[in-house]
């Protein structure tokens, strides 16, 4: 049996509605697992079961964390945050982390998991991180923006056997420190720490650039999700 792999949903306030960019799901589905969404649910126990249900869980893109998190103020009208979401991910996280589950964090992701486990963010990339790197790429979203380093002796070095990764860039928040445990595998041009593990745990990685847009077209993009869905057999 594939091993079935809990996605956190997306929220579109306007509609109030669930919904998901496909690239998770088939992201997901090309690496040999089987995806499902899970609910807006503040349910603990309800999470517990559905967590303890996956074999891994993947923290997909979208809104800002909330700078609450992290002890700051929300900068400015800029930053646009979703509570359902916080509220929604904080639990899970930590039931997954209990569970000792494989943990996948993708755009959101990565900052979200950095920033419940004690480390900071840039609110604002432009106002607060000024650089020429383009971090918020125009459509289409599945062609790199800039590259990364990918640090000797990370998985993910050992992963993709290279030591430069062209990524596409869709984010104008990112990780300022690194939170306690969590050490860096991949650094963009301007400093910022693009993809991180967490070295005493069974899996959890995360990634600050997108494979779901990129996965039909991209090797690299496809292994991570790979990587990801191979160690839960
Ligand atoms: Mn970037």
């Amino acid at each position: 049996m594939n091993p079935l792999i809990g996605i956190m949903p997306l929220w579109d306030e306007k509609k109030d509605s669930i919904w998901m960019l496909p690239g998770y799901m088939d992201g997901i589905l090309q690496a040999k697992g089987t995806p499902i969404i899970f609910p807006f649910s503040d349910d603990q126990e309800e999470l517990k079961r559905l967590v303890e249900l996956c074999d891994g869980i993947l923290f997909t893109g979208g809104h800002d964390v909330s700078p609450m998190l992290y002890h700051e103020e929300p900068l400015d009208e800029l930053i646009s945050c979703c509570d359902k979401r916080d509220k929604l991910e904080s639990t899970v996280l930590q039931i997954a982390l209990e569970a000792e589950k494989p943990i996948l964090g993708i755009c959101r992701g990565i900052q979200f998991i950095n920033a419940f486990l004690g480390g900071t963010l840039y609110q604002d990339l432009p106002l607060q991180h000024p650089s020429e790197v383009p971090h918020r790429q125009p459509a289409p979203y599945n062609i790199p923006a800039h590259s990364v380093r990918i640090l000797e002796g990370s998985p993910l070095r050992q992963c993709l056997g290279i030591d430069e990764l062209p990524v596409n860039s869709c984010h104008h928040q990112a990780i300022k420190t690194l939170a306690p445990g969590l050490e860096p595998m991949a650094v963009s041009p301007d400093g910022l720490v693009e993809a991180l593990y967490m070295p005493c745990y069974k899996y959890l990685w995360a990634v600050q650039w997108h494979p779901e847009f990129s996965f039909r077209t991209d090797e690299n993009s496809r292994k991570i999700f790979r990587a990801f869905v191979e160690t839960m057999r």
